[in-house]
């Protein structure tokens, strides 16, 4: 059972109207995970440029009432059971965090980043996100002995356009005993890999990647960086690796900051691609156990693929049929983030 990346070309033929219907040929590509085996999509789509969109309406329409602003976040947001959280708030730099009023479950929190209403993907700085993160793990520190906890997991939807109905950054913090479709499928397959292969599937993953050359970024002392060979963004994924950690709690803290840093250059130049809006997620083991999975991220760029019609990046074939589809190739999206990501 080696790491296998499985591809298979498609090419589609017509008769092209720009060139006086002349056969036109359109080559696309099929694509399989190599460690869930799930399927994706790879094509051009004829045409497509990233188009900006301006939230500046939206950002100043929102900021009087935000509730998430400094002037409000202590008297609009709520507190947690003094049992669950004493003093009923966690706080650590500029970052509050308090329980979700539509919580996603038993333990669901959001994690308020920052002071400014809105920043740019290429304002935020390294101690912001760490802070942020590390006050996750502090929310987490006060509630993961209590059963129903065995994974604790920290989303990021950045901007309307990655399902986030609030302009002001923040995180959810969500502890529970069901990880999600995709996090279920990475453990059960990571732990059949290590079962066949005796190694983490993830290590030998950083190793074929590095070999191969196509979709390593960049190597830290407690990170890799690599985009995703099936991405679910239409832009493509990122993924950073903690070869050394499987959840969140075992990271050091020199690790959080090298993380944060590439983050930070990460954003940056998705930032530079003009991209406006990401999802993020941390996918950790549980929090005893899993010895063959490794923590990692999954940073997708998000976007309104016509934002004059508001066509967004869902369309059925990914949200009813779950098959993925990338304008533009991981490959690409590494090439770019090599010149970029420096972390030592
Ligand atoms: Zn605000």
């Amino acid at each position: 059972m080696r790491i296998e990346f499985r591809r298979q070309e498609k090419i589609a033929r017509c008769l092209d109207p720009s060139i006086g219907f002349a056969e036109s040929q359109v080559r696309t590509e099929i694509r399989w995970d190599p460690l869930t085996g799930e399927s994706a999509l790879v094509g051009h789509f004829v045409g497509f440029k990233l188009e900006p969109v301006d939230f500046t309406r939206q950002i100043e329409e929102s900021r009087p009432n935000c509730p998430f602003c400094p002037e409000r976040v202590l008297d609009h947001t709520p507190k947690f059971p003094t049992d669950l959280v004493p003093g009923g708030r966690v706080e650590r730099g500029e970052t509050v965090v308090f329980p979700n009023l539509s919580p996603y479950g038993e333990h669901s929190a959001v994690a308020v980043m920052c002071r400014e209403h809105f920043i740019a993907p290429s304002g935020f700085t390294p101690s912001m996100l760490s802070d942020a993160f590390l006050a996750c793990i502090d929310y987490f520190d006060h509630i993961t002995h209590r059963p129903g906890t065995d994974f604790a997991i920290v989303s990021w939807n950045y901007m309307p356009a990655a399902g986030s109905s609030q302009v002001h950054p923040h995180l959810q913090a969500y502890a529970s005993d069901v990880p999600g479709s995709l996090l279920a499928a990475e453990l059960a397959a990571s732990r059949r890999y290590c079962e066949a292969e005796g190694r983490p599937y993830w290590t030998d993953l950083i190793e074929e990647e590095e070999r191969r050359g196509e979709r390593l970024v960049a190597r830290g002392r407690y990170t890799a960086w690599l985009t995703a060979f099936v991405s679910l963004s239409p832009l493509s994924d990122i993924m950073v690796i903690f070869p050394e950690a499987r959840t969140m709690k075992e990271l050091s803290k020199e690790a959080l900051e090298e993380f944060s840093r590439g983050l930070c250059q990460c954003l940056g130049h998705l930032g530079s691609l003009g991209i406006y809006s990401f999802s993020l997620g941390w996918f950790p083991a549980r929090k005893e156990g899993d010895n063959h999975f490794r923590l990692h991220v999954r940073l997708s760029p998000r976007l309104y693929v016509a934002p004059r019609v508001w066509c967004t990046d869902t369309p059925t074939f990914s949200y009813l049929y779950r098959e993925p589809f990338m304008f533009r190739t991981p490959e690409e999206l590494a090439r770019g983030l090599r010149s970029v990501i420096r972390l030592c």
